[in-house]
């Protein structure tokens, strides 16, 4: 199964990737925990990228389409994957197709979450991750059963730093500009799948898997 999540900041991405995993044991790739891996480890990606993120904006697309060029060329790809929050502009739409055709690869589906910019306010501020299992939760919508500790791992939960109001705004103008578009792109290749987003986190994978199914 080769799965692209589309879908703005806070749709629910990472959330569904996380069940998709557990269910079909195959590697989840998110360019943005790709990025937020280098910021800590302070490599010069890392602090390329840390620029383009903490202003809200897109890091350029040479630098995102190499890394997900080596990511997908790994062994643990071959038999499927999660690609989660990219490609985001129509370039990096455009190398991908150029990746898989290489690798021989015909994506299953292409899954956009769709999600009203009112309600992703109130799912990006209220965003806690987990600090040792990376595991998503929300302070109303999905809480840990512990206030601040995680369910699955017992690590401390924290708010990343692009998850502030005044940057999630400008995510969400990144957002309409450059990635929505693409939209557009993916309905014509015919593999375009459009999951209603605003239903708890269980409906919207139950639909996700309905549609993948056919
Ligand atoms: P994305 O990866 O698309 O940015 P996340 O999966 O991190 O989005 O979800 C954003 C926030 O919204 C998280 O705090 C998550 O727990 C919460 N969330 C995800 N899906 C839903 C949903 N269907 N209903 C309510 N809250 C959700
Ligand atoms: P979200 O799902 O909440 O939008 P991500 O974790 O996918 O957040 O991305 C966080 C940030 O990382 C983005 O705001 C952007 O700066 C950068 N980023 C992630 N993926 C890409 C991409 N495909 N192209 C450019 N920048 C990206
Ligand atoms: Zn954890």
């Amino acid at each position: 199964m080769y799965i692209l999540l589309m879908g703005p900041p806070g749709a629910g991405k990472g959330t569904q990737a996380e069940k998709l995993v557990a269910q079909f044991q195959i590697p989840h790739i998110s360019t943005g925990d790709m990025f937020r891996a280098a910021v800590k480890n302070g490599t010069e990606l890392g602090k390329e990228a840390k620029k383009y993120m903490d202003a809200g904006g897109l890091v350029p697309d040479a630098v995102t389409i190499g890394i997900v060029r080596e990511r997908l060329t790994q062994k643990d790809c071959a038999k499927g994957f999660i690609l989660d929050g990219f490609p985001r502009t129509t370039e990096q739409a455009m190398a991908l197709d150029g990746i898989l055709k290489d690798l021989s690869i015909n994506l299953t589906g292409v899954v956009n979450i769709g999600v009203p910019d009112t309600e992703l306010v109130s799912r990006v501020t209220g965003r806690r991750i987990c600090k040792a299992c990376g595991a998503t939760y929300h302070i109303a919508y999905n809480p840990s059963k512990v206030e601040g500790i995680c369910d699955k791992c017992g690590g401390v939960l924290y708010q990343r730093d692009d998850d502030k109001e005044e940057t999630v705004k400008k995510r969400l103008e990144a957002y309409h500009d450059q990635t929505a578009p693409l939209i557009g792109y993916y309905k014509k290749q015919g593999v375009f799948i459009d999951i209603e987003g605003m239903q708890n986190i269980d409906k919207v994978y139950t639909d996700l898997l309905a549609a993948l199914k056919k």
